[in-house]
């Protein structure tokens, strides 16, 4: 447990806001991320792999990387969408309750939570189970948490100690009241690590449709007699042409009309479509990543425009 409570922290001590890494579909090394590699893949830039010399794009590294089987390692791209993570630690006695409050551990106040990790670090061998109502809602996630501290004995040392320092790791979404569209696609990462697929799937549509309205409404595009799913096709021709952008890469395109299609399936005949498979929901919550991204690009290109 503490050699992957070490790896684990060397590896997150690589992510952080402005350096990550990702995963190499060909070899499968690390190959550095940086926050400007957003810029250049829609400029149309491939990145090259110094491993092994083959080149690839952001999107395929981004969806390899979240495919990866490793549980550490398949978080990257969320923290690259935005997800983030706290550690702190505690102190915990055997057989008492002791409260947690996120927020005093610099976590926001209504920060979705997604994942919280608790490893014992001794010198007892403490357990923090998580005490609740009569009532358990089936996702119940609060900024406060109240422990229990449960010996387990599993050590046929003696240990006179009564009380174990628990590490803990939290990953949370923080809430964007400010921008539904991101609020919308940092819930559909949620979705994804539940396994939920229709959440997931209606969730990255609204964050696409917020995304792509905005954008057309800053532009002044007509969306009249526009279906919602061939918004993009606009936003291409209209907005990014005009900017000397590339359109946004073909197949994220194709993956994005997917996802639309899945999107009407569920709307329409309340199911999801048939095979719809793990691969399917990944790389369709990557295509709305990058769709939401592109848009972000494409209006920050737009205020720097003298034209605009
Ligand atoms: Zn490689």
């Amino acid at each position: 447990m503490i050699d992957l409570m070490c790896t684990y922290n060397s590896i997150k001590n690589l992510i952080n806001k402005d350096f990550s890494f990702l995963l190499c579909p060909s070899c499968q090394g690390g190959v550095r991320f940086s926050r400007d590699c957003f810029p250049k893949f829609f400029g149309g830039e491939e990145i090259l792999c110094n491993n092994c010399a083959k080149n690839t794009n952001l999107y395929h590294l981004f969806l390899n990387t979240l495919k990866n089987s490793h549980f550490f390692l398949n978080k990257i791209p969320i923290f690259i969408a935005g997800y983030e993570e706290a550690f702190f630690k505690f102190r915990i006695e055997e057989n008492s309750i002791i409260q947690i409050r996120f927020e005093d551990y610099g976590i926001p106040t209504n920060s979705r939570i997604i994942n919280i990790n608790y490893t014992s670090g001794g010198p007892s061998f403490i357990q923090p189970i998580e005490i609740h109502g009569n009532n358990v809602p089936l996702r119940r996630r609060g900024n406060v948490v109240n422990l229990y501290g449960v010996p387990i004995v599993n050590s046929e040392e003696e240990i006179t100690e009564t009380y174990s320092d628990i590490n803990v790791s939290v990953i949370y979404s923080p809430v964007d009241v400010d921008d539904i569209a991101r609020d919308s696609l940092m819930r559909a990462f949620y979705w994804l690590l539940s396994d939920e697929f229709p959440e997931m799937i209606l969730s990255s549509v609204v964050s696409l449709e917020i995304s792509f309205k905005r954008l057309c409404k800053k532009f002044h595009i007509d969306l009249n007699n526009v279906k919602d799913k061939d918004i993009l096709k606009k936003i291409n021709q209209e907005i990014a042409l005009p900017l000397n952008i590339p359109p946004l890469n073909e197949e994220i395109v194709h993956t994005i009309r997917r996802l639309w299609g899945s999107r009407d399936n569920i709307a329409h005949k309340g199911i999801l479509i048939d095979g719809y498979s793990r691969e399917s929901a990944q790389k369709q919550i990557s295509s709305a990543f990058f769709g939401f991204k592109y848009c972000e690009f494409l209006e920050k290109k737009a205020n720097r425009s003298p034209t605009n």
